[in-house]
């Protein structure tokens, strides 16, 4: 079933109101890449009423009201993405299109929309007062006091910019359960797992970060308080942490336990595979292609770049559902009617991480003075691609499935550091599992500049290169890979960059698919880079800061890359033919 977006619905439920009501910066598609539906599912599965509203109008009550008012709460996030990453490129222009928007049109999600759908909650129901309960990625990792590179300043928590009642931070189904439970019968919530709340008082249990009058105008005091929060996000060894805003204190609770017998759950819940009727009528949802046939097989992410959120979102540890699990998902793929027989993705944040997982971190939890897989990987992680091999050998079996893709990103100096199973991984990869081209993002080629961005040397990716054309080759396949690279990623001066130009010219046959400029997202530490100008140890470091010259910094990028392309395919064509590899 969908979860319903209006009251004829309800009525068709025989549902006389609703206990929840989750509002959202997305077009609601019925899928479990859809974190407000995946919420919306869990709960109803749980014995609670919840409807949906998308991108309201945050100018009238037709869309917020549409549904009456909850019993219990409202939930309110801003979508996938962060409003200001959705709404704005790199170099701060707007962006036109949005592809979780029916039709494409980049005009529906606002600004700093938790706090716009927060406003536009108590404009409208004043008379009948819920709580309001915020969420998904823009809370998240607006949590605590944050570097915002929109209004270049330091922003206070968005549960105080947005005066809601409470944040779920990270996975958000089992806090946003036991949140339920709360409210309904009547009992504290403050002592829920993945929980950011306000408090008269400093708890006593608490590591206290330096307070937001601090660090908004102290960078040391910043770095400082940063550090802390990016070290307390196991939910095994983090602490209590709290923040002080003039005469109150923000709590964060420790993150949320999360097994794989919870991720079977969750992903086995019984989805739609599509966009909600009422939305679907607006226009296409284009977001909707590449995951209505995809399959998520893990959570978390031990990488750590340095300008990824993921580690402060969902963690370290990499939790993976059972082969069982995801073979019923398969094969309930399998009935759906609309369904030609690809499967666009079988990964997670990092495709092959599944099953991977180091005894310590389990036990313990993640070291909080060390990094899993930089600058090379810890001997204590177990990565091993044998249980993905046979995985992906069984949903290979089935009659219907043509192709199983992997989409996700690759780690390539897991493969190169799993002796035993990686260049097996490898070989059935580039035999069955990459449409054409594998996009791999090393981000810069610069040591320099990759150590600050947390990657792998560059000699991994020669190293890499070389055997993906030994396994294509093998595997007797017409493939190549793409490339993902960052311009102007603090550190990356002009030696650095002039480095990735070179590199491009010389080492590169195709142009690279992506050359982005840095964007300093909320809560990363290339963010905090940015910023402060200095590196994690207080070293000053070059950071590019004008947009012009951003922007020029991509552009040479693209010139170098672009430069010649028939005569650079033409050959490339000519040397693929003869040697049959890229
Ligand atoms: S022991 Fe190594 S792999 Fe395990 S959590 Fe610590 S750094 Fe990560």
């Amino acid at each position: 079933m969908f979860v319903p977006t209006t009251k004829q619905e309800l009525s068709e439920l025989n549902w006389d109101g609703l206990d929840v009501i989750l509002v959202s910066g997305d077009a609601y598609l019925d899928i479990s890449y859809d974190g407000t539906a995946i919420i919306a599912k869990y709960l109803i599965n749980k014995g609670y009423k919840v409807g949906i509203i998308s991108q309201p109008d945050i100018n009238a009550d037709s869309d917020i009201l549409r549904l009456g008012v909850p019993k219990l709460f409202w939930g309110v996030s801003s979508g996938c993405v962060d409003s200001m990453v959705a709404n704005y490129t790199s170099l701060n222009k707007k962006r036109r299109n949005d592809d979780l928007t029916p039709g494409g049109i980049n005009n529906k999600r606002p600004d700093r929309a938790v706090i716009a759908y927060v406003n536009l909650i108590k404009k409208y129901s004043k008379d009948n007062k819920k709580p309001i309960l915020i969420g998904g990625i823009e809370s998240s990792l607006r949590r605590v006091a944050h570097y915002d590179y929109w209004s270049d300043s330091v922003r206070r928590s968005v549960l105080l910019d947005s005066k809601a009642d409470a944040l779920i931070y990270g996975m958000g189904e089992k806090s946003v359960l036991q949140f339920a439970e709360a409210i309904k019968n009547e009992q504290e919530i403050s002592s829920i797992r993945g929980l950011c709340f306000l408090a008269k008082d400093k708890p006593t249990d608490a590591v206290e970060l330096p307070s937001y009058e601090d660090v908004k105008s102290n960078k040391a005091l910043f770095r400082e308080m940063f550090k802390t929060f990016y070290e307390n996000n196991d939910p095994i060894n983090a602490e209590r942490l709290c923040q002080k805003y003039d005469n109150r204190y923000l709590v964060q609770n420790p993150p949320q336990f999360y097994s794989s017998e919870d991720l079977d759950e969750i992903y086995n819940l019984d989805f739609e595979r599509d966009a909600h009727p009422y939305y679907k009528a607006m226009g296409e949802i284009k977001a909707l292609n590449t995951v209505k046939f995809s399959i998520t097989t893990h959570r978390g992410c031990f990488g750590e770049c340095n300008f990824c959120a993921i580690a402060a979102h969902q963690g370290r540890a990499v939790i993976s559902r059972s082969e069982k699990s995801i073979l019923k998902e398969v094969e309930d793929i399998l009935e759906n009617k609309n369904f030609k027989g690809v499967i666009n993705d079988v990964g997670g944040a990092t495709a092959n991480m599944y099953g991977d997982s180091c005894p310590i971190q389990k036990k313990h939890g993640a070291c909080k003075n060390k990094r899993c897989v930089f600058p090379t990987v810890c001997k204590n992680m177990e990565i091993n691609h044998k249980r993905q091999i046979a995985l992906l050998e069984k949903i290979r079996a089935y009659s219907k499935i043509k192709k199983a893709f992997i989409g996700s990103g690759l780690r390539y100096d897991l493969i190169l550091a799993d002796s035993k199973y990686g260049i097996k991984f490898l070989n059935d990869l580039a035999a069955h599992h990459v449409s054409g081209q594998l996009k791999i993002a090393p981000e810069h080629i610069d040591d320099s500049t990759l150590t600050l961005m947390g990657k792998p040397n560059n000699r991994q990716l020669t190293k890499f290169i070389e055997e993906f054309k030994k396994a294509t080759l093998a595997a007797g396949k017409k493939q190549f890979l793409t490339y993902y690279f960052i311009a102007a990623h603090p550190g990356c001066d002009q030696k650095s960059h002039a480095n990735l130009k070179n590199f491009i010219n010389k080492e590169f046959e195709f142009s690279p698919e992506q050359i982005q400029v840095f964007t300093p997202t909320p809560s990363t530490y290339s963010t905090l880079y940015y910023y402060t100008e200095e590196d994690a140890d207080s070293n000053k470091i070059f950071v590019e800061k004008s947009l012009k010259k951003k922007a020029e910094a991509k552009e040479s990028l693209n010139k170098d890359a672009n430069s010649k392309p028939k005569e650079r395919f033409a050959k490339n064509e000519k040397n693929r033919n003869s040697r049959r590899h890229i």
